[in-house]
C-alpha cells in the first residue's frame, strides 16, 4: 500500500496520510505510535502540548525505520510563543523525540490575544534555517492572520493544519492556501466523533457501494480533495482500517454529495479565542 506524496511550496514531500495522537495516553503512546508504524504509518502528528513526544520518541527509535523514511510534525505551543522562547521550545521537543530534526514544526494556534505569531514565525524561519525543522507551517490560521505573516514576514508557511471535515470545510481559508500554495492540513477529520458524522445516511450509503466503511470514506473524501489527513485512534483495528483507503476511488457525485454536508460546524477552539 502506497501512502501518496505531496510536494510542499519548499520542495520537501510530506505523506498524504499520517497518524495522529492528539489525546493519546503518555503511557500508550509508545505501544499505539508503533503499532501505526507496523501498520505502515509513515508520518506522525503530535505537538508539544500533548505531552506525548517522548512516546513517539520511543516508537520511532524502537521501530528501526530509517530516519528519512519517517515525516515527523511537531508545534510550538502558545505559552512558548515568541523569539528565544520557540528557540527553547524546539530544543525540548527534539530531545523528547530523541531526534535532530522535524520534517514539520508548526505554530500552533495564532493566539492573536498575545500578538506573538510573526514574532515566533521569524523564530521558526531561523529554526528552519539551522536544520532543527525541514520545513515549516502553521496551524489554525485564518485568512487575516496568513494575510499578516505574508505582509511582514519572508518564508510562506508550507501549511496551515486547521479544522476540516464534512461540517466544517473552511473554504475561504483552503482557498487563500490554494491561491499561495500553502498545502491544508485537516485535523479531526473525522469530526473528532463529536457528531454523528459516521452515521449520516449519505456517508452509510456511499460506504455500502465501496464495500468501505464510512470512515474510510471520509478519509477518501478528504484525500480526493487534496487534504493531508492524520487520523487518530487508540485501536489497532481502526488504525489499520484508516490507513486502508487506496483500493477505491469515491465517484465525483459522491464527492460532491459529500461536500454538501457543510453547516459551519466547528467542533474545536475559535482561532480568535484560543490563546
Ligand atoms: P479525528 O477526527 O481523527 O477523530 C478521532 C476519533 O475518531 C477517535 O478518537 C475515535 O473515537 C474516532 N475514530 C477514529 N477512527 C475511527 C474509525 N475508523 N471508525 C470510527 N471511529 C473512529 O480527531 P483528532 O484526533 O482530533 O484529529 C486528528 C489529528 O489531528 C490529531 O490526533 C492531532 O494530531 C491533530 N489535531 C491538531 C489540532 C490542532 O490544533 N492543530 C487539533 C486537534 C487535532
Amino acid at each position: 500500500m502506497t501512502v501518496p506524496e505531496l510536494t510542499l511550496n519548499d520542495g520537501h514531500g510530506i505523506p498524504q496520510l499520517g497518524f495522529g495522537v492528539f489525546k493519546v495516553d503518555p503511557e500508550q503512546t509508545e505501544r499505539i505510535v508503533s503499532d501505526a508504524l507496523e501498520v505502515g504509518y509513515r508520518h506522525i502528528d503530535t505537538a508539544a502540548i500533548y505531552g506525548n513526544e517522548e512516546g513517539v520518541g520511543r516508537a520511532i527509535a524502537a521501530s528501526g525505520i530509517p530516519r528519512d523514511e519517517l515525516f515527523v510534525t511537531t508545534k510550538l505551543y502558545n505559552d512558548d510563543q515568541g523569539t528565544d522562547s520557540a528557540f527553547a521550545a524546539i530544543d525540548t521537543s527534539l530531545t523528547k523525540l530523541g531526534l535532530d530534526h522535524v520534517d514539520l514544526y508548526l505554530i500552533h494556534w495564532p493566539a492573536p490575544a498575545r500578538d506573538l505569531y510573526v514574532d515566533s514565525w521569524k523564530a521558526l524561519e531561523q529554526i528552519r534555517e539551522r536544520g532543527q525543522a525541514t520545513s515549516i507551517g502553521v496551524s489554525n490560521f485564518l485568512v487575516p492572520h496568513l494575510k499578516r505573516l505574508l505582509d511582514e514576514t519572508d518564508v510562506v508557511p508550507a501549511v496551515n493544519q486547521i479544522e476540516l471535515h464534512p461540517y466544517h470545510q473552511q473554504v475561504d481559508v483552503t482557498r487563500f492556501g490554494k491561491d499561495y500554495d500553502i498545502a491544508t492540513e485537516a485535523w479531526g477529520p473525522l469530526g473528532q466523533g463529536k457528531y454523528p458524522l459516521l452515521e449520516l445516511p449519505k456517508i452509510v450509503e456511499i460506504a455500502g457501494l465501496h464495500g468501505k466503511t464510512p470512515a474510510q470514506v471520509v478519509l477518501r473524501w478528504h484525500l480526493q480533495k487534496g487534504h493531508i489527513v492524520f487520523p487518530k485512534s487508540n485501536s489497532r483495528e481502526r488504525i489499520a482500517e484508516n490507513f486502508d483507503l487506496f483500493d477505491f476511488e469515491l465517484a465525483a457525485e459522491q464527492q460532491a454529495a459529500i461536500t454538501t454536508l457543510e453547516r459551519a460546524g466547528r467542533v474545536g477552539g475559535d482561532p480568535n479565542e484560543v490563546n
